[in-house]
Protein backbone atom coordinates (compact mmCIF):
# COMPACT_ATOMS: atom_id res chain seq x y z
CA UNK A 1 0.00 0.00 0.00
CA UNK A 2 1.53 3.20 -1.10
CA UNK A 3 1.41 6.28 1.30
CA UNK A 4 -1.08 9.07 0.07
CA UNK A 5 1.30 12.32 1.49
CA UNK A 6 0.31 14.48 -1.07
CA UNK A 7 -3.54 13.77 -1.44
CA UNK A 8 -3.18 13.81 2.82
CA UNK A 9 -1.63 17.10 2.50
CA UNK A 10 -4.76 18.80 0.55
CA UNK A 11 -6.52 18.09 3.22
CA UNK A 12 -4.72 19.02 6.26
CA UNK A 13 -5.53 22.32 7.93
CA UNK A 14 -2.65 21.90 10.22
CA UNK A 15 -0.53 25.51 10.49
CA UNK A 16 2.01 24.28 12.80
CA UNK A 17 4.79 24.39 9.89
CA UNK A 18 7.74 22.69 10.87
CA UNK A 19 6.37 19.84 11.88
CA UNK A 20 7.78 16.45 9.93
CA UNK A 21 4.22 14.41 10.50
CA UNK A 22 2.51 16.91 8.05
CA UNK A 23 0.88 14.52 5.31
CA UNK A 24 1.71 11.84 6.88
CA UNK A 25 -1.52 11.03 9.37
CA UNK A 26 -0.77 7.68 10.67
CA UNK A 27 2.51 9.48 12.03
CA UNK A 28 0.41 12.58 13.02
CA UNK A 29 -2.63 10.46 15.17
CA UNK A 30 -0.26 8.15 16.94
CA UNK A 31 2.16 11.43 18.53
CA UNK A 32 -1.25 13.11 19.57
CA UNK A 33 -3.15 10.01 20.61
CA UNK A 34 -0.05 9.16 22.71
CA UNK A 35 -0.08 12.72 23.62
CA UNK A 36 -3.56 12.43 24.67
CA UNK A 37 -4.51 14.98 21.92
CA UNK A 38 -6.42 14.45 18.84
CA UNK A 39 -4.69 16.05 15.30
CA UNK A 40 -4.92 19.29 14.09
CA UNK A 41 -7.98 18.58 11.56
CA UNK A 42 -10.62 17.28 14.20
CA UNK A 43 -10.45 21.04 14.94
CA UNK A 44 -11.85 24.46 13.22
CA UNK A 45 -9.16 26.41 11.49
CA UNK A 46 -9.29 29.14 14.12
CA UNK A 47 -9.10 26.52 16.92
CA UNK A 48 -6.64 24.57 15.37
CA UNK A 49 -4.01 28.10 15.46
CA UNK A 50 -4.15 28.29 18.96
CA UNK A 51 -2.45 24.57 18.71
CA UNK A 52 -4.18 23.30 21.77
CA UNK A 53 -5.20 19.48 20.52
CA UNK A 54 -6.23 19.00 23.74
CA UNK A 55 -9.67 16.81 23.80
CA UNK A 56 -11.43 18.97 26.15
CA UNK A 57 -10.71 22.10 23.78
CA UNK A 58 -12.31 19.43 21.20
CA UNK A 59 -15.14 18.92 23.36
CA UNK A 60 -15.38 22.80 24.29
CA UNK A 61 -15.59 23.35 20.61
CA UNK A 62 -18.13 21.53 19.66
CA UNK A 63 -20.70 22.54 22.67
S1 LIG B 1 -1.53 17.97 13.79
FE1 LIG B 1 0.34 17.76 15.02
S2 LIG B 1 1.47 15.99 14.24
FE2 LIG B 1 -0.14 16.54 12.76
S3 LIG B 1 0.92 17.80 11.25
FE3 LIG B 1 0.03 19.18 12.79
S4 LIG B 1 1.57 19.50 14.39
FE4 LIG B 1 2.18 17.75 13.11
Amino acid sequence: MECNIERNLKDCNCSYEPCSRKGKCCECVRYHRAMGELPACYFSDDVEKTFDRSIARFIKSRK
